[in-house]
C-alpha cells in the first residue's frame, strides 16, 4: 500500500516509515509526531475549514495532519524545515494536487509575499502543530506582520496557551496574554495529553485558535511605544508601575508620575493588575508626554 493511502497517525506506520527513510527524530527541531486520528479531526473540526480556503501549516513532518488539511481546503502550503522530511512528504502527500511542501525555516519566509503569490484571494488560515521551541516567535510573526489571516489554529504547550489567553491578575499574564490579545481572541480549543505524540513530550498541549481582528479592537497612537511600555511593566513583575516604568521607558519618573494619575491608575499598582484597555490608556499618556503635548 503506498504511504498516502495508510493512516499516517498509526504507530506502526510511522515507525515503518521512518525505517524505510532511515529518519531520525530530531529534538532540536521539536519533532513529535501526532499519533492520535481524533486529535487531528479536533484540529480539522476547529478550523472550520471552507473547500476554498487557503491554509498555510508550519513543520507537517511525515504529513498526518497534512493529508487531512488538503482533504478540506483549497491549497494547503506546508513550511519544513527538516530536508529529512521531505522525500517522506513526497510519498505521502503523492496524490494530493492541492499541496505545495516548502523548504525552509518558517520564521525567514516571507508570508506576506508567499501568501500574495500562492493564497491569493482565499481566506488564509494558519493550522499547525508547531515546533514548541519557536512557538512565541513563530505566533508574534504571524501576528505582527499585517498578514491578513483569518485564524490561526495551533498547538502549542500548554502552559503556553493558559498564557496567551490569560487575564490579569495571575502569574499566567504577560507581555504575550496582552499581545495575542490585542491581535486576537484567543479559546483555547482542547487539551491534549502527552501520550499522543511520538516521541511523547515532557510537557502537556492544547490546541488554541486565535480569532484574528480585521482591525485590533484597542487603538493607541503609537504601537511600538505601547508594546514597550508593556514589555517594561512585565520586565520587572514585583515592582510597582511607577518604578518598572521609570526605569523601563525613556521618560522622567516625575512624568511617568503624572502620566499614570492622569490615566487614573494607582502608580503603585503592578503591571499583571493592568488590563489592555488601561495599558492603552496609559501608553497614549506617555506619547503626549514624550511629544510635549
Ligand atoms: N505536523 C506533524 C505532526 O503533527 O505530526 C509534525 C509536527 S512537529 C511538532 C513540528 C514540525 O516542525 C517538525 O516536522 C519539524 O521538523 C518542523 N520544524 C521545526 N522547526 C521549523 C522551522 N523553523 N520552520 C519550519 N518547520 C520547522
Amino acid at each position: 500500500m503506498k504511504e498516502g493511502n495508510k493512516k499516517l497517525y498509526s504507530p506502526v506506520v510511522i515507525k515503518e516509515i521512518i525505517e524505510k527513510y532511515g529518519f531520525k527524530f530530531s529534538k532540536s527541531l521539536g519533532q513529535n509526531f501526532l499519533i492520535d486520528g481524533n486529535v487531528i479531526d479536533n484540529i480539522i473540526e476547529g478550523s472550520n475549514i471552507g473547500a476554498d480556503d487557503g491554509i498555510i501549516e508550519i513543520g507537517p513532518g511525515i504529513g498526518t495532519l497534512t493529508q487531512k488539511l488538503c482533504e478540506s481546503a483549497g491549497k494547503v502550503i506546508a513550511i519544513e524545515l527538516d530536508n529529512n522530511l521531505l522525500p517522506i512528504l513526497e510519498e505521502t502527500l503523492e496524490g494530493y494536487n492541492n499541496v505545495e511542501v516548502i523548504h525552509g525555516d518558517v520564521l525567514k519566509v516571507d508570508l506576506n509575499q508567499l501568501i500574495k503569490e500562492k493564497l491569493e484571494g482565499r481566506k488564509v488560515k494558519v493550522v499547525a502543530n508547531l515546533p514548541y521551541y519557536i512557538t512565541t516567535p513563530i505566533i508574534m510573526k504571524l501576528l505582527e506582520e499585517n498578514l491578513n489571516i483569518d485564524k490561526i489554529v495551533v498547538m502549542v504547550q500548554k502552559e503556553v496557551a493558559l498564557r496567551m489567553k490569560a487575564v490579569p491578575g495571575g502569574k499566567d499574564y504577560g507581555a504575550l496574554s496582552v499581545a495575542v490579545q490585542y491581535y486576537s481572541e484567543p479559546k483555547i480549543i482542547v487539551d491534549v495529553p502527552k501520550n499522543v505524540f511520538m516521541p511523547k513530550p515532557n510537557v502537556d498541549s492544547a490546541v488554541i485558535m486565535l480569532d484574528v481582528y480585521k482591525e485590533s479592537h484597542i487603538k493607541v497612537k503609537d504601537k511600538k511605544l505601547f508594546f514597550n511600555i508593556v514589555k517594561a511593566a512585565f520586565g520587572k513583575r514585583r515592582k510597582t508601575l511607577l518604578n518598572a516604568l521609570s526605569s523601563g521607558i525613556e521618560l522622567k519618573k516625575e512624568e511617568v508620575l503624572a502620566a499614570l494619575e492622569k490615566s487614573g491608575i494607582d502608580p503603585t499598582r503592578r503591571g499583571e493588575t493592568l488590563d489592555i484597555t488601561e495599558f492603552a490608556r496609559l501608553s497614549d499618556e506617555i506619547y503626549d508626554r514624550m511629544n510635549n503635548y
